[in-house]
């Protein structure tokens, strides 16, 4: 089996103590590309670190909504030189995230657009967090002239009208653990709809960590539990769903 995770944190304080371990279970189990994110500068930073320390791991620079009131005036310059690095395939993860509110609103839609800007410049995709805010987010895509931005839907857990709108835009859509939740049903209603060609797989390890390990850390050895449960909403076997995310994230990404 061959598989990505197109979404790890493995550069977290959480794996400090093992990270090597960690990152020989995910060989191990058949993960033959992880993409490591950021979500301030530090951790892209280390994201730059990681892939240039390990083969199949590569990297996304980016600040996420809950960091956008701590940027620096230049961190664009800082992002855009990180992403000079080959194996700097996106921007992310960047986004509006309305559910925790932890920057102000306006301040997440401004750091959002200056990103998405930067990723139009680079000629990258965009690795997007969003949470209760899918209509600014429609909004933005819309009247910003930001149509030729395509990138993934991560840890996707909004509805299936959105979906589709994003799908429409060019997007891909990656479902992380809660599609494996006893009580996600709406969330595997809508990954059971999303086109086997535009679909990701990601663990966003350390955190939502798929059922038989929900409560312990997450890793991305585990992402095989998400390509599992989307394998049985599609009817079709675990190797043909990991063929075709495969594919699909090296479509996206470049590689
Ligand atoms: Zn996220
Ligand atoms: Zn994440």
């Amino acid at each position: 089996m061959n598989l990505i995770d197109s979404h790890a944190h493995i550069d977290d304080e959480r794996f400090d103590e093992d990270r090597e371990q960690v990152i020989e279970r995910a060989r191990q189990n058949g993960l033959s590309k992880i993409i490591n994110i950021g979500h301030d500068l530090e951790s892209s930073r280390r994201s730059v670190q990681l892939a240039e320390k390990y083969r199949f791991i590569y990297a996304a620079v980016g600040v996420h909504p809950h960091d956008a009131k701590d940027v620096p005036g230049d961190y664009l310059e800082q992002l855009k030189e990180m992403s000079r690095q080959d194996k700097v395939l996106s921007i992310g993860e960047i986004g509006l995230d309305y559910y925790y509110d932890l920057s102000p609103r306006e301040v997440q839609k401004k750091v959002f657009i200056e990103q998405l800007n930067l990723a139009k410049e680079l000629n990258l995709p965009v690795v997007i967090h969003l949470r209760d805010a899918y209509g600014d987010f429609l909004d933005i895509m819309r009247v910003e002239g930001l149509e030729p931005i395509t990138g993934v839907m991560h840890c996707y857990s909004g509805s299936w009208e959105v979906a589709k709108e994003c799908l429409n835009m060019g997007f891909y859509i990656s479902f992380a653990g809660p599609v494996t939740f006893k009580n996600a049903q709406k969330v595997r209603e809508v990954a059971a709809r999303v086109p086997l060609e535009r679909l990701l797989v990601e663990t966003d390890c350390p955190y939502l960590t798929p059922v038989p390990h929900r409560g312990k850390r997450n890793e991305p050895a585990y992402v095989k539990y998400v390509a599992e449960q989307l394998a049985a909403l599609k009817g079709i076997t675990l190797e043909e769903l990991s063929q075709s995310v495969c594919r699909n994230a090296e479509k996206l990404f470049g590689i």
